[in-house]
C-alpha cells in the first residue's frame, strides 16, 4: 500500500479499537450525513439519501403490492388529541416537541410535532368509517417525525428521522392480526433479501411493546459489535384505540362494532444497521441490490490515448445492465480506489492500456478484495452474476456471524459471562414475569429483544428466578 493510500485509510478508527468512533468516522467519511443545527438533527447528504431512496423505493413497491395507498397527514397534533389514548400519551410524552406560539401569539392549545401519527389517523378514521363496506382502510405515509432524544447518533437515534408508518383499520381482530403478520413479513423480506441482513422474527414482551398496542411484532438484527438493533416493528392494536377514539362501523346485521387496527414502521435507523452489519475498516460495504452505484469504472493511465474513450464506451455498454458510473477526474487511481471502497461500492472496474490491448477489464470486489480478469465479451454476463455472488456472500457472512454470536444461557452466571466476554444474542428461558425481565435489565443492561416465533425449550426453568419457564426469549444489549 502506498503512503498516500495508507494515510487515507487511517482517517477512520479501526472498529476493534473503538466501534462507536469507527461508526461516526464512516458516516462522515462516506458522506452519508452531516449534523444539523439543532442538536440531534441530521442532514442526509446525497449519497446517504440515494441509499435510503433505494430502500424506500423497494419497500414502497411492496407496500403497494400488498394493497396499501400512500397518504400525507399533517405534521401537527393538537394536545387534546394526543391525550385521548392513555398508554399512548404516557409512552410518548417525554419525547414530544411542543409548538406554543404562532408568530407572536401564544396558542390557546399546545400543538405537538408528530412523534408518530396514530392519533391523527384514528381521528380521521372515526369520521370516515361508517359501514363494513368502508373496511379495510389500508393507509401508509412516508414522513419525518420528531422525538426529543437525550442522546443522539446519526441514523440510530436522532431527534428527527424519516420513516414510513402504516395505519390500517379492519372489521375483525383476525383481519388485523393477519395484517400485522403480513407487514412484518414484508419487512423481513426487505431486510434479508435487499439489505442482506438476517433477522430474528418474534413478538415483543409487554414491557417492550408499543405504547397502546395489544402486541408488537419485531425483526431484530445483530450488529458487528455484538449489539442488537430493532429493525422494523408491526403493531396489533386490537380495538383499544378504536374505543378511545370511537371508531365504529355498522356490520352486515346493522350492529355497531369497533374496528381493529394496526400500525407498522421502518425508519432511517435501518441505515445504521446497514453500516454496522456489513462495514469494515475500509469503510462502508453496500449490498449490490440497494447500492446506488453497483460498479465504478476507474480508468488507469487515463492520460494515454484512447483510454478514456474506451472507458466511456464501456460505461455506455454496461449502463442498461447495472447501475454503473465512471470517475474520469484527474485524481490518482489510488485515491479513487480508497474513495469508492469507503463508499462501499460493490465492484470496481479497472481498465488501462494493457487491458485495452487484451480486450479485458479487472473486476475488484469490495467485500473480499478479490480481483478477476474478464474478457470484454464476457462482461455483460459476468458482472450481474458477480453482483449476485456479492449479495449472497454478504448475507452468508452476516448470518454466520449472528449464529456464532447467539448463545444459550440456562442460569444468570452463564448469562452474565456470555454477555461480558462475547456479547450477541442470548437464548434463555423466561417465566413470563415482568420482575425477572426488569431484574435482567438492571443486572446486565441486556433487554428482551423478542419472543421468537420459532420456539425451543433450551431449559425447563426461568434463567432469572428458576421457576417454571414459559417461553424462549432472545436477549441482548441493543442500540
Ligand atoms: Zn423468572
Amino acid at each position: 500500500m502506498g503512503k498516500k493510500n495508507k494515510q487515507f485509510v487511517e482517517k477512520i478508527t479501526a472498529m476493534e479499537d473503538d466501534f462507536a468512533q469507527w461508526y461516526t468516522d464512516v458516516v462522515k467519511q462516506a458522506e452519508l450525513v452531516d449534523y444539523g443545527q439543532v442538536r440531534g438533527t441530521m442532514i442526509i447528504k446525497p449519497y446517504g439519501y440515494a441509499i435510503w431512496e433505494n430502500i424506500k423505493d423497494e419497500l414502497d413497491k411492496k407496500i403497494k403490492e400488498t394493497g396499501h395507498s400512500n397518504v400525507a397527514f399533517p405534521l401537527f397534533i393538537p394536545e387534546s388529541l394526543l391525550q385521548k389514548e392513555a398508554d399512548h400519551v404516557e409512552g410518548f410524552a417525554p419525547e414530544v416537541a411542543w409548538v406554543t406560539h404562532g408568530g407572536d401569539e401564544e396558542l390557546a392549545e399546545r400543538i405537538a410535532v408528530r412523534p408518530t401519527s396514530e392519533v391523527l389517523f384514528c381521528d380521521y378514521y372515526s369520521k370516515n368509517i361508517h359501514s363494513y363496506r368502508d373496511l379495510p382502510k389500508l393507509y401508509n405515509q412516508w414522513a419525518n417525525v420528531v422525538r426529543w432524544e437525550k442522546t443522539t447518533r446519526p441514523f440510530l437515534r436522532s431527534s428527527e428521522f424519516h420513516w414510513q408508518e402504516g395505519h390500517t383499520a379492519h372489521a375483525t381482530d383476525e383481519d388485523a392480526s393477519q395484517e400485522t403478520d403480513r407487514m412484518l413479513g414484508v419487512y423481513a423480506d426487505l431486510v434479508e433479501d435487499y439489505l442482506a441482513i438476517p433477522v430474528y422474527k418474534g413478538r415483543k414482551t409487554d414491557k417492550e411493546k408499543f405504547a397502546g398496542a395489544k402486541y408488537t411484532l419485531t425483526i431484530e438484527s445483530l450488529m458487528h459489535d455484538g449489539k442488537a438493533l430493532q429493525s422494523g416493528t408491526s403493531h396489533h392494536f386490537g380495538s383499544g384505540f378504536a374505543e378511545a377514539f370511537d371508531i365504529t362501523y355498522l356490520d352486515e346485521n346493522g350492529e355497531s362494532q369497533f374496528v381493529h387496527q394496526t400500525s407498522w414502521g421502518l425508519s432511517t435507523r435501518i441505515m445504521g444497521a446497514l453500516i454496522m452489519v456489513h462495514g469494515d475498516n475500509r469503510g462502508l460495504v453496500i449490498p449490490p441490490r440497494i447500492a446506488p452505484t453497483q460498479a465504478m469504472i476507474v480508468p488507469i493511465a487515463q492520460h494515454k490515448e484512447g483510454v478514456l474513450d474506451k472507458a466511456y464506451v464501456l460505461r455506455d455498454q454496461l449502463k442498461n445492465i447495472v447501475r454503473v458510473d465512471i470517475d474520469a477526474s484527474d485524481k490518482m487511481p489510488g485515491w479513487k480506489f480508497n474513495e469508492y471502497e469507503m463508499k462501499g461500492i460493490p465492484v470496481r472496474i479497472e481498465m488501462g492500456p494493457k487491458d485495452i490491448e487484451k480486450e479485458q477489464v479487472v473486476l475488484v470486489r469490495r467485500d473480499t478484495g478479490e480481483k478477476e480478469f474478464v474478457h470484454l465479451s464476457d462482461l455483460e454476463e459476468r458482472l450481474p452474476k458477480l453482483l449476485e455472488e456479492i449479495q449472497q456472500n454478504l448475507y452468508d457472512k452476516a448470518l454466520a456471524h449472528r449464529e456464532e454470536m447467539t448463545t444459550v444461557a440456562t442460569n444468570m452466571d452463564e448469562f452474565k459471562q456470555t454477555l461480558e466476554e462475547k456479547g450477541g444474542f442470548i437464548k434463555a428461558m423466561w417465566c413470563g414475569d415482568l420482575a425477572c425481565e426488569e431484574k435482567i435489565k438492571e443486572d446486565t443492561s441486556a433487554t428482551s429483544r423478542c419472543i421468537p416465533f420459532e420456539q425451543e425449550q433450551v431449559s425447563d426453568t426461568c434463567v432469572c428466578c428458576g421457576k417454571e419457564a414459559k417461553e424462549l426469549v432472545y436477549w441482548a444489549k441493543a442500540y
